[in-house]
């Protein structure tokens, strides 16, 4: 029986360090007293869990300033961040990109390069992002430990060993990008890989405009629209990893031919091509003729903006749907419809009015992003810290070892 008890009292370390390295995170330095606010652990048991990530590095404490209240004030617990880095990976259209991100969340380094257009392969991009990898650690001290590394990537990808299923920018189907990057980048720590999308949802609502909001849909647009769903604050990945591919909502029977093969996708509505053709540009203009719609609808141009408008309708048409279904607290616009928010908002919420059930409607609101590019490569960071997160004990050794070396 002792055992038992010894067994359930580790599990109930386990969860609370979880809970304090968790809260660190997310916010940043934080007293003991607000940690006890938040974690509801007793005091004594925060001095003790802290004093453990203190003699593993995981966070330091210092002295806060006195606030003029009586009694002595609770010093201050904030996250090393040279202490325990991730790797952030992304393979986006039209660019790759790799940072260095340590706990709380600080990005140590960034580097992003527009990708080789004639890097097509499998094996070429991951060396592209090897390559990157060498780097940004060459400038970093080489004893900063590693947790894991994150990887976006805009494509369809099961999560159990980050196949891609199908990435139809990069003219991908079926391919091991799990086993290729493990390969080129030659870690011995864990590679974690999900769709750009969710990712920046899981970063919208980390770091951006969703924080601390517990159900969010993230909807990303440029050519292909993405979406990431966030339910009572865990990501939604469906059996496979392929959830919230709301890109590929059927929304237009009478539509056009979408990419993925099927016929009036949500994407054919709202991606860039849409907004273009309506503006009366060539589809595939790309990003200096959206640049160019968005400068033109500034000036007041009626095309530009009556294009606007038709977007947000079909914007506000496909999220009634999911307003209906999910009953989010948020919904978040990034990429092409987070830059184009100012000029449809007023369209989506009618649209929302006019089609979705009042009560669900009524606790909605539609935001633009705020973290921009960046949002999947912060999203693939967290992904790699989830690891660290879940169980902080597996990095800080069990309790015995350290009471030894104490
Ligand atoms: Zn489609």
């Amino acid at each position: 029986m002792v055992v038992e008890i010894g067994q359930r009292s580790e599990t109930v370390r386990r969860a609370n360090l979880s809970a304090i390295v968790r809260e660190l995170h997310a916010r940043g330095p934080l007293s003991r007293s607000e940690l006890v606010a938040r974690t509801g652990l007793t005091r004594s048991a925060i001095r003790d869990l802290v004093g453990e990530l203190v003699a593993a590095d995981l966070v330091s404490e210092e002295r806060a300033a006195p606030l003029g209240t009586p009694g002595r004030p609770s010093p201050l617990v904030r996250p090393n961040p040279e202490d325990a880095v991730v790797l952030a990976l992304e393979i986006a259209v039209d660019t790759l990109a790799v940072a260095l991100v340590g706990l709380g969340g600080t990005v140590l380094e960034l580097i992003r390069i527009e990708r080789p257009r004639d890097h097509l392969t499998v094996d070429e991009v991951a060396g592209d992002l090897a390559e990157l990898v060498d780097e940004v650690r060459a400038r970093r001290p080489s004893a900063e430990p590693l947790v894991g590394a994150g990887l976006a990537v805009v494509g369809l990808v099961r999560r159990t060993d980050g196949c891609v299923a199908m990435a139809p920018n990069l003219g991908w189907i079926d391919v091991p990008l799990g086993e290729r990057l493990a390969g080129a980048l030659d870690m011995t720590e864990p590679i974690s890989i999900a769709n750009d999308a969710d990712l920046g949802a899981l970063a919208e609502v980390r770091r951006g405009a969703a924080r601390g909001a517990d159900t969010v849909i993230f909807i990303s647009g440029e050519v292909g629209v993405g979406g990431g769903i966030v339910v009572d604050g865990v990501p939604l990945t469906g059996v496979a990893g392929y959830a919230g591919e709301v890109g590929h909502l059927p929304v237009n029977p009478a539509g056009r031919p979408c990419h993925c093969g099927s016929v009036g996708c949500w994407e054919t509505e709202i991606g860039s091509f849409a907004l273009l053709r309506r503006a009366g540009h060539p589809e595939d203009g790309g990003a200096a003729a959206v640049d160019l719609v968005l400068a033109e609808a500034a000036a007041g141009d009626r095309r530009a903006l009556d294009a606007m408008t038709e977007v947000g309708r079909w914007v506000g048409f496909g999220l009634a749907g999911l307003v209906n279904v999910l009953d989010p607290r948020l919904i978040v616009l990034g990429g092409l419809l987070g830059r184009i928010h100012p000029y449809l908002a007023a369209t989506v919420d009618a649209e929302l009015d006019r089609l979705a059930l009042r009560a669900p409607r009524r606790l909605v609101r539609v935001v633009p992003a705020t973290l921009g590019i960046d949002a999947p490569l912060l999203g693939a960071a967290e992904l790699a810290f989830e690891r660290l997160l879940a169980d902080p004990a597996s990095w800080v050794g069990p309790r015995d070892v350290l009471r030894a070396s104490a």
